[in-house]
């Protein structure tokens, strides 16, 4: 039935269109965030289902991990790219909450991810954070948090200090950078959990093998990744 509430909310849109935030299209009735043909056209990996996937691979000799996912591919000029730059630079982070959702949904259809006990995001400097104004990832994992049930921790897991810009070094020079660049201020919270670690985008990895290590010394039980897309080296 098509009730007053309906009418007003296609009022409200008419005077403000919400746009799609992969294609720029204007959503229609029902739509959030996302159109249902972006929402059709992702690159999906399918990455959750099989363990041995191409980035649980990069991790291998790196990081002690259990899993790990990342839901799309990513390349520049595409639909993934422009979700994750809405959600990095303007503010966009609703569509942070509705990536964690769709996450949360490929996650509960593998057996790898059943016992997750905690869902950690990768932290942001403090000085980025200030700049910023927020965690990108902390919001994919607020709606993975949300539509999984299981807690999120954002104190435990903490960054010390600012990286330079890590794009122009070898892998190595790169881990020697991020050493000492994470610590774990409450290991009660932790230890001997299973943590699934989020991060929005991985390249090299080397900020999940820094901060993934961290917490494997801290007494973490069993430890795994889930990202929204990773772009192949
Ligand atoms: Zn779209």
């Amino acid at each position: 039935m098509f009730t007053l509430k309906h009418y007003i909310e296609d009022l409200i849109n008419l005077l403000f269109p919400e746009l799609c935030y992969g294609c720029g299209n204007l959503l229609y009735h029902g739509e959030k965030d996302i159109c249902t043909a972006c929402l059709y056209d992702l690159p999906y990996t399918d990455y959750h289902l099989h363990a041995n996937n191409l980035l649980a691979k990069q991790f291998w000799g790196r990081l002690p991990l259990e899993t790990a996912m990342a839901m799309l591919y990513f390349k520049k000029g595409t639909k993934v790219q422009n979700l994750l730059h809405g959600l990095k630079y303007k503010n966009q982070t609703n569509i942070g909450i509705r990536l964690g959702k769709l996450l949360a949904q490929r996650l509960s259809e593998s057996q790898l991810y059943v016992d997750i006990d905690v869902i950690v995001p990768v932290p942001l400097h403090q000085k980025k954070l200030r700049l910023r104004g927020y965690n990108q990832s902390e919001y994919i994992a607020k709606g993975l948090a949300e539509e999984l049930g299981i807690p999120m921790d954002t104190k435990s897991l903490m960054r010390n200090k600012a990286t330079e810009s890590q794009t122009k070094k070898a892998r190595y020079t790169r881990y020697e950078n991020m050493q000492d660049v994470f610590c774990v201020n409450d290991t009660e919270g932790l230890a001997n959990k299973h943590i699934l670690l989020v991060d929005d985008v991985v390249t090299t990895g080397a900020t999940l093998e820094a901060s993934g290590n961290i917490l494997m010394n801290h007494g973490v039980k069993k430890l795994s990744i889930a990202a929204i897309a990773f772009a192949e080296q």
